[in-house]
């Protein structure tokens, strides 16, 4: 009853009284059919479909409860003496009629508010509900008790009559159109059809059923001994099916966090039953042979069906590892304080935060004496589950009164017609005349507004456009200019345009000059520039959007769009980067339409139509039964068009309008879902100049034309790169003059030489090869190369054989030299190395070699 909820309340309005559907749906939360049941239960499932019709004011009561024997009894030739019914405890006239249909009074029972009644909420419609059950044990065993109670008892059918408003005061209020509202379980219908007693074993799930147990090559015995995790795993490789076609992404907030819960629950059941890696794509294939045929997106999207399953079935896998690795910390914290218990919290934290399942949390701790306590979970998960219900509230529940007050009233005065302020942006109108209508100051009604004010400015009719769809808010000026003045009487600068509420629209801005009265003739003019510049992107989000399906598949789903004068933004549903190249094929063919001058094409026409012909409808989008279908690139013969969407915003005339189409950025936003950024018409123009100057500089720096700057860079690339070789041997020619020089530096003492230097060197190799170069020049010899590396002084020396039984040795003469650096070292007789801290002492220590040699010798 969703989709419906706005036409029971009143507030919408359709061209029809009477609907009957058959829709999906998913359900995790419920009176008895939460997550956790479904496995267990034999009747209820995370995603099935509902049949159901509805009555808007329509038939009531007696036509409910007719249509539904009919149905039941006379077409499908259900046994009524199966056959149970529920009424409100005090529905007098339900059970009355349900006896009129033919039912045995003995079969109609009353039940109280918990399994009878319905209600939207606190306040608003409700009504008693009547419920129709069927019993599929031994006939000789039925009693009326065993409804609602046991599981012989199935719920088929649940008739709800809305026939009151319910006060804040508690009193029930008659409404004035009672309406009806039903649902009947496809899957549980089947079940008695096919004489099963269970859901899993008709023909909806056999198949999969099956799939599961001969991937695992495994035996009846073995689906029978883990039936309710072969069960949990074919339910929910539907709902992850359906909900990935949808567009719906593992993630963690919202719709996405229910499909993550949903995905991770069947692979962890998996693992349970054997299954050692992902396998739930396997699955979802028969899924999608199954229901293929009436849902074709399904096969269209099958690809990134399976790869989405897959890689979050990988993300899980990883984190089960960790979560293991956080978990074992855990109790080992725990114990060591002598406590068995995980409090709830931390249970939950590893769930939220780290995806590790509390089931998987109670096992691993069952195994090791802990208990979690299941208290503190249940507070902790609905205190999320409050916090994020509240942040899809945010919206709604912001003060509305205001804007209603204010629309009933000028609805009531005539100064709005039914359908509320009327919008002009359709006839591509800049600006009118037209009267201040309502004035709101600080969130109050006001009758005028004076200079300085932040005001909202309602007016019967308007041409600006209020955000919606993406599209941003126009911009402009309001104004009071009467012929025979020289300044306006009052002007207000509009910075935003907002729908508040349907049907009130409100002109943000300030008050620049004047004051302005209920009632005052008004010129409203919108930023024609910037209106331009949004229709361009607009029109632009339509041929990226049409691109990439085209170019990377049907799987690419609008997520998120923002039309806004500068740039346009669009995510969408993609589990890759888009390469470089992908991204060149996209602008190429985006600017082919734009050059194929397509006309924009906008029509109205039924929701129903439009879908027929292949209009894209946003997932999560409400539609009313008129929709407007914005397309271009329609093939005369073929009315295949190259874009057709449900939009309601503006465009431009024809395609070639955009301009130019550059985009500017592509980059990822949460699992699985893609970003891309582009410019049009002026914004892309802008960039090019800029880029085109950009160029021109550049090659006026390197000396040649714009064309051949790149020929220009690489020359200078080469002839960098030839005399950095250059340097390089140049450099290398310089050191081993040096070097040669400092040879001449050594000493003769008594029959060998002594050379004591301070070389450039990168590394102590460096250093060790110098010192080995020089000792092999000189021959019987003490050498020390010294040098400082990385700031820090160092010292190599080197003894010859022929001096060792001379006192001559290597260690001890870089230990007692390396003191005067202010470090130490040593090492063997004829090879030693040393460090310190002080370079400057490094030429001092070098000096003091030659004595140090004089002083040892032998
Ligand atoms: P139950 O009491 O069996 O949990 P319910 O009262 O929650 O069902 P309703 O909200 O009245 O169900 O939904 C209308 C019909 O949709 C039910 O009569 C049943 O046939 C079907 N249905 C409801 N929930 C599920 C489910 N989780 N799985 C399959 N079918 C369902
Ligand atoms: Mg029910």
């Amino acid at each position: 009853m969703v989709p419906f909820k706005d036409v029971f309340l009143g507030l919408e309005q359709r061209p029809y009284k009477r609907a009957t559907s058959s829709q999906k749906c998913l359900r995790v939360s419920g009176k008895h059919n939460d997550l956790e049941n479904v496995g267990p239960s034999p009747r209820h499932h995370t995603f099935f479909e509902m049949l159901g019709n509805f009555s808007f004011g329509d038939y009531f009561k007696r036509d409910a409860i007719r249509f539904a024997w009919h149905l039941l009894i006379d077409e499908l030739g259900l046994p009524l003496e199966r056959m149970w019914f529920s009424v409100y405890t005090d529905d007098d006239e339900a059970e009355r009629l349900w006896i009129e249909a033919g039912a045995p009074k003995e079969r109609v029972l009353r039940f109280g508010k918990k399994d009878n009644w319905w209600s939207m909420g606190d306040t608003g419609p409700c009504g008693p509900s009547s419920e129709i059950h069927y019993y599929w044990g031994d006939l000789d065993q039925q009693i009326a008790d065993g409804v609602n109670k046991d599981d012989e008892y199935l719920e088929i059918w649940n008739l709800v009559f809305m026939q009151y408003d319910a006060k804040p005061d508690g009193t029930l209020v008659p409404l004035p159109a009672p309406s009806v509202d039903t649902g009947a379980g496809l899957e549980r219908l089947a079940s008695i059809l096919q004489g099963k007693d269970n859901n899993y074993d008709t023909d909806a799930f056999a198949p999969i059923m099956a799939r599961i147990q001969g991937l695992l090559d495994q035996t009846a015995e073995h689906r029978q001994q883990h039936l309710a995790r072969y069960r949990a795993i074919a339910d929910h490789s539907r709902s992850v099916t359906f909900l990935i076609a949808d567009g719906v992404m593992p993630g963690n907030e919202g719709r996405s966090y229910v499909l993550r819960m949903i995905l991770r629950r069947a692979a962890r059941f998996g693992k349970l039953i054997g299954f050692e890696g992902p396998f739930l794509a396997q699955i979802a294939e028969v899924v999608i042979e199954q229901m293929g045929g009436h849902y074709t997106d399904l096969p269209e999207k099958s690809a990134f069906i399976f790869q989405t399953i897959t890689e979050e079935e990988e993300r899980f896998h990883r984190t089960l590892t960790t979560g293991l690795v956080l978990l074992d910390e855990l109790m080992t914290k725990l114990r060591a304080a002598g406590e068995t218990v995980i409090p709830g919290e931390e249970a939950f934290q590893l769930w939220d935060t780290y995806g590790f399942p509390v089931d998987l949390t109670r096992d691993v701790a069952g195994d090791q004496g802990f208990t979690v306590d299941e208290a503190s979970f249940r507070a902790a998960l609905n205190e999320a589950k409050e916090r994020s219900r509240a942040t899809a509230q945010d919206k709604t529940a912001q003060d509305v009164s205001v804007y209603s007050t204010l629309l009933a009233e000028l609805q009531k005065q005539g100064v709005l017609g039914k359908a509320g302020v009327k919008q002009l942006i359709y006839e591509n109108m800049a600006e009118n005349d037209t009267e201040i209508a309502g004035l709101i100051v600080q969130g109050q009604n006001v009758m005028e507004a004076h200079a300085g004010a932040q005001v909202e400015i309602v007016l019967p009719e308007t041409p600006f456009y209020a955000e919606s769809g993406g599209q941003v808010g126009d911009t402009g000026e309001i104004y009071y200019f009467p012929e025979d003045v020289d300044v306006p009487v009052w002007t207000v600068e509009v910075t935003d345009t907002r729908k508040r509420i349907p049907g009130l629209i409100v002109h943000i801005g300030k008050v620049v000059s004047g004051t302005l009265k209920i009632g005052d003739p008004a010129h409203a003019a919108i930023n024609t520039e910037r209106r331009w510049d949004i229709m361009r992107n607009h029109t632009g989000t339509h041929v990226l959007h049409a691109v990439l399906r085209e170019q990377l598949g049907m799987h690419v789903h609008q997520a998120g769009s923002l039309v806004a004068p500068e740039r346009l933004r669009f995510d969408f549903t993609h589990t890759q980067p888009v390469s470089k190249e992908e991204l060149a094929h996209i602008e190429k063919r985006a600017n082919e339409i734009v050059l194929a001058n397509y006309p924009v094409n906008t029509r109205w026409t039924s929701y129903k139509r439009a879908v027929q012909e292949g209009a894209m409808a946003l997932f999560g989008e409400k539609y009313g039964d008129e929709v407007r279908v914005v397309s271009f690139g329609e093939n005369e013969e073929a009315n295949d068009a190259v874009s057709m969407e449900l939009c309601g915003g503006t465009h431009v005339d024809s395609t070639a309008e955009i301009g130019n189409f550059r985009i500017v950025s592509e980059s990822s936003v949460g699992s699985g879902m893609r970003r891309v950024e582009v410019i049009t018409g002026r914004l892309a123009e802008a960039l090019m100049e800029e880029r085109l100057a950009l160029l021109e500089r550049t090659a006026a720096i390197l000396r040649t034309k714009p064309a051949e700057i790149d020929q220009a860079a690489q020359q200078l690339q080469e002839q960098n790169q030839q005399l950095q070789k250059e340097i390089t041997q140049l450099r290398q020619k310089l050191a081993q003059q040096d070097t040669q020089t400092l040879l001449e530096r050594a000493i003769s003492v008594d029959g060998f030489k002594v050379l004591s230097v301070q070389v450039n060197a990168l590394d102590v190799d460096a250093m060790r090869q110098m010192s080995d170069w020089f000792r092999d020049r000189l021959g019987s010899s003490v050498v020390v190369v010294g040098s400082v590396i990385d700031d820090k002084p160092m010292l190599v020396a080197s003894v010859t054989n022929d001096l060792l039984n001379r006192g001559m040795h290597a260690g001890n003469l870089v230990r007692d030299t390396a003191k005067l650096i202010g470090g130490g070292g040593g090492g063997r007789p004829n090879m030693a190395q040393a460090g310190g801290k002080e370079s400057a002492q490094l030429p001092a220590a070098l000096q003091s070699v030659p004595t140090w040699v004089e002083q040892n010798l032998k």
